[in-house]
Formats: C-alpha cells, structure tokens, sequence
C-alpha cells in the first residue's frame, strides 16, 4: 500500500437501459462506472471534471472560489512550472497545493505535450475533426521548430525567454516529484493525427520505453524523498487514431511493472479524432484493469464528458471553461452563449436561470455584459467560476446519476436542451 487507492462503486453496466437507448448499445458496452480515488491530500468521487490551474492558478478566481464551487482537484503542468518559479521553489514551499493555499489533491501532467506541441507549432488544440483538420494547424513548417525530439528525450527552446532546456523522463519525473502533486504523469511523446502510421508505431515504442523509464526514475525517488506525501503515477496511452496502437499501448502499460509496482492509473492521450473519440476510449478501457483509475487528458466539452464517462475514463481536465470564460463564452443549459451579444445589455436575470453558482447566484447577465464590454478584470473571475461550476457540476451530476440508476434518461434530458438551440461548440483544447 503506497497511500493511493481507488474503489468502484458502481458500473454503468447495471444499469438497465431504457428505450431511448437504441440497438446499438447493450448494457455490456459501457465500461464506465462511478468510484472514489483516496490520495493523501484527500478524496476525489469520480467522474470528476478537473479545473486546469496551468501555472498554479485558475487564472483570475481565488483557490477558495474553486473549491467552493465543488472543485475536487487542481491539475498544473510541469513545463509551465519548471520555468517559472521552478519546481525547487514549489518544494520549499512544502509542493503544490500548499504553495497556491489548495488544500484538496493535486495533478501535474509530464510537460511532454507542452514541450513537444512546441516542435510543431504554437496551436494548442489536441481534440481534433479529422474530416476538417488541415496539417498547418499543428504542423507550423515555416515556424521556426522550438523542439526535437529523439529517443532519449526532447530539447527545447523556452517560449518566455529562448533559453535551452531538455526533458527527459527521469528529468520530468524529478520536475513531478518537486511540484509534490498527488497525481503525476509518465513521460510521453504526444504525435498528431497527421503522422504517419509508420511514425505513430515508431513513437508508440518510445513511449512505452519512455514509460518504463518513468516508472523506474518514480520509484527511485519515492524512496529517496522518505516522509513525503506519496504520489501516484499514471501511464500515458497513445496510439492516435489507430485501433491496434491503442489496444497495444494500453496492454502494455497495464503489464509494465518495475520493483513490483506497476502504475496506479492511466491517462488517455495523444491526438483524438473527435468523431471517434467514443470508440478510441473504448479500445482502451477495454484493455486496462477495472480496478485502476484512468483520466482523460485535455478534454471538457459537455458532450464529450458524457462520451468519456461511458468508455470508461474516471476524471478529465480541460482549459476550455476558464479559457472561453475569458473571451465571454459561458455555458448553459440552453447551449453557449457570448455575454457580449447586445441581448444581455438589458439582462437583469442570471446568465443561466438554473446554475446555483456564486455569479448566478449574486449578479446579473447585464452587469457581466457591462464588465465584458468595459474590459474589467471581474468580468473573467466570474465568468471563470460560472464555466467551471457547470462543468464541474455536470460532472458530479453525471455521477450521481450512475448512483441512481438514471443516468440515460439525464444523457437524454441534458444533451436533447443543450443542444436544441444551436450546434455552437466550444472546442476542446488542452494546454496553457
Ligand atoms: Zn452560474
């Protein structure tokens, strides 16, 4: 016992469908269940939504505000971290959580995707339509490249100041260990979905050798750095949008085991074609054990949540609600609205008639459309805790559905409003 556990309570698969639910799926189909992860700064009930607190904040809202508004978990990013303060700074101050005033459980992920989508570009957009999706929106060929990659690991240029620095897994996994989070992520090469399949298979390899070594390196320092808090680590699955990559990569990272320890959990990675994205998770989950949690990386649109929920992964992180709270998109249940759109001037309602969030509960969709318009700095805070509340709460609804045996007939309910309107959606992205 290495001070980290998760325990299922209850599958979708009990639950018997209803008839909304067509002949496509039977019960068996969905791997998705509701569980509670227990790490040493406390518990997560999943499916849990995990707001993105890139450089150790949620931009703009105090740590208090995202607690209260249900937030279980923070997840930073090790790149982000390592340049500024650096990680020795956040270890002295005794990790991550007690750096930022958070006093709930933590994430870091590996810096792999930030340091290697610097090699091909500047976009940050990992979910992608492969039907829609042009090369240069991540492959910026004229740009100058500000990573390689090789076998060992991946050298980079900052992007604040230029300098020159190198990751590897053992060099990623000592970042982790200094942030302190209570879930960390093994090192991985993050491809595109406009890769080849002959270099997918080539980085797949890496990956997984890149996996072990992260294994290795988190057990080294688990035992050097006696009498702190134990952190878990997750295998990273990639594969793109290949069926054989993804079922390989995650048999094997449920194999890899080093000093008798293999990882507590998983990550679903890398490039995933949208209109996939359901079968892709599945492939998956279907390969790794039931008993170990599994987080999907970079992923947040409300139709996706329920997409991932049911192939099986526990928690998500995604920028997108505090991101498009920033640029006055907010969520609700009618689908998403701009609050700079002239309607809301004289908007003396909440944003969502609905939401019990702190902003629905205390102003008005006029006096964010005022703040929105005027350029103040509020109009992103309680834009952000609105974004973040919904999808948090849309989570945690999602979950206690499962509980109750009817979670179908709130898929239909929610989805069948959310998007009655209009087919404005917000796009998924991960990153800074
Ligand atoms: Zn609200």
């Amino acid at each position: 016992m290495r001070g980290f556990t998760f325990k299922v309570q209850k599958n979708i698969s009990e639950i018997s469908l209803p008839k909304i639910n067509s002949k496509e799926n039977s019960p068996t189909d969905f791997l998705g269940r509701t569980g509670v992860i227990s790490t040493p700064h406390g518990e997560i009930q999943t499916p849990a939504f995990i707001p993105v607190g890139t450089k150790a904040t949620v931009k703009g809202v105090l740590p208090e505000s995202i607690s209260e508004l249900g937030a279980q978990a923070v997840l930073s990013n090790a790149y982000h971290l390592y340049l500024q303060p650096g990680p020795i700074i956040i270890d002295q101050a005794g990790g991550l959580g007690k750096f930022m005033n958070w006093q709930k459980p933590t994430f870091t992920d590996s810096g792999g995707f930030q340091v290697l989508s610097l090699g091909v570009g500047f976009k940050k957009v990992i979910a992608m339509d492969a039907e829609t999706f042009r090369s240069d929106e991540v492959i910026a060929e004229k740009k100058s490249r500000l990573a390689q990659v090789d076998d060992d690991g991946v050298t980079f240029k900052s992007h604040l100041n230029g300098s020159l620095h190198r990751f590897t897994p053992e060099i990623s996994l000592e970042i982790q260990h200094q942030l302190g989070a209570d879930i960390i992520f093994a090192f991985d090469e993050c491809t595109t979905l406009h890769n080849t399949r002959r270099y997918q298979e080539k980085s797949l390899e890496r990956t997984r050798l890149w996996a072990i070594r992260s294994l290795k390196a988190h057990n080294k320092l688990t035992e050097e750095r006696v009498g702190k808090p134990y952190q878990a680590l997750f295998g990273v699955i990639q594969g793109a949008q290949y069926e054989d990559l993804r079922r390989k990569a995650a048999r094997d990272l449920a194999e890899i085991k080093e000093d008798g320890y293999g990882f507590d959990g998983f990550g679903f990675g890398g490039a995933l074609d949208k209109k996939k994205l359901n079968e892709i998770l599945y492939w998956m989950a279907s390969e790794l054990p039931a008993n170990k949690p599994r987080h999907l990386l970079g992923i947040g649109e409300p139709a996706d949540l329920f997409t991932g929920v049911e192939n099986g992964a526990d928690t998500f992180d995604c920028v997108a609600p505090s991101r498009e709270a920033r640029t006055s998109a907010v969520y609700t249940k009618d689908g998403r609205v701009n609050l700079t759109n002239q309607k809301f001037n004289e908007d003396f309602g909440s944003i969502d008639q609905e939401c019990g969030c702190y902003t629905c509960k205390n102003y008005t969709a006029a006096y964010l459309n005022h703040l929105f318009r005027a350029k103040e700095m509020m109009a992103s805070t309680l834009a952000t805790i609105h974004n973040e509340f919904f999808i948090v709460n849309l989570v945690d609804q999602i979950r206690t559905t499962i509980e109750s045996g009817e979670y179908f007939e709130f898929k239909a309910d929610f989805l069948g409003r959310y998007f009655a309107n209009k087919v404005e959606v917000p796009k998924p992205a991960r990153g800074k």
